[in-house]
């Protein structure tokens, strides 16, 4: 459960999201961890463990504090666990520049390379679901995790975005790259017309993940990683 706090203090830190909206779920057993909603509810930037609540999988609270409820978009993380068994966390923020992106019909397009690891996602493909409606049942539930399919990071029209990983920390890690792409995109289109990078510079950085390189930083998930340490120290340290 301190897992799941920790992460939503790290991206309610650095504006994944604003106030209360958004929720980082991560699988146990036939169930999910997640931030519990209701009454006694706190915002991302200050969840505490005991914010954490353990649903099943048909969205039924198991166990959690008095004053906390399932989100109601619990099924668009139930449904992403029952259909993609790879998945192991699942995350979903309202970050601004993607909502605007999406709401303006703009992509978010691999318009840098070796600036910061968004560049990836971009390269890999962000589409978009066509809908700004909240995922809250489970026919919306299961449309949205078939749009979903294979891919591991998605932009949800006038909505937000939603990201799943191998862990927590992947997926959390995964969502500041992709936030970090969406605001480069955002910004880009203020001061000018963004050029997309060469496909020869897409073609390396698709392939940049080698875990075995011997210089600079770790690739795949030991870098991941690596960067997950500096986004906590940064959380602890602006308590
Ligand atoms: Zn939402």
């Amino acid at each position: 459960m301190e897992r799941v706090a920790g992460a939503c203090r790290v991206l309610g830190l650095l504006d994944a999201t604003h106030a209360t909206f958004g929720h980082v779920s991560v699988r146990d057993g036939d169930a999910m961890l997640i931030r519990g909603k209701g009454r006694d509810e706190v915002g991302l930037r200050f969840t505490s463990a005991d914010d954490i609540i353990k649903v099943s999988l048909d969205v039924e609270l198991v166990e959690g504090r008095e004053g906390l409820r399932p989100p109601s978009e619990s099924f668009l993380h139930t449904w992403l666990y029952k259909l993609r068994p790879d998945v192991q966390s699942v995350i979903h923020m309202h970050p601004q520049s993607a909502v605007l992106l999406t709401t303006c019909g703009y992509d978010v397009q691999p318009i840098y390379g070796a600036y910061g690891r968004g560049a990836g996602l971009a390269v890999q493909g962000l589409p978009v679901y066509d809908s700004s409606l909240t995922i809250r049942d489970d026919e919306r539930g299961k449309d949205f995790a078939q749009f979903i399919g294979d891919r591991n990071a998605v932009l949800m029209r006038g909505h937000g975005v939603a990201v799943v990983g191998e862990s927590i920390e992947e997926a959390a890690v995964r969502t500041l790259q992709l936030k970090e792409v969406a605001d480069m995109n955002y910004n880009a289109r203020l001061i000018g017309s963004p050029r997309t990078i060469t496909a020869a510079e897409a073609d390396e950085i698709s392939t940049m993940d080698d875990p075995h390189r011997k210089l600079g930083s770790a690739g795949g998930k030991a870098g991941a990683l690596a960067m997950w340490r500096y986004y906590q120290t940064l959380a602890e340290a602006t308590k």
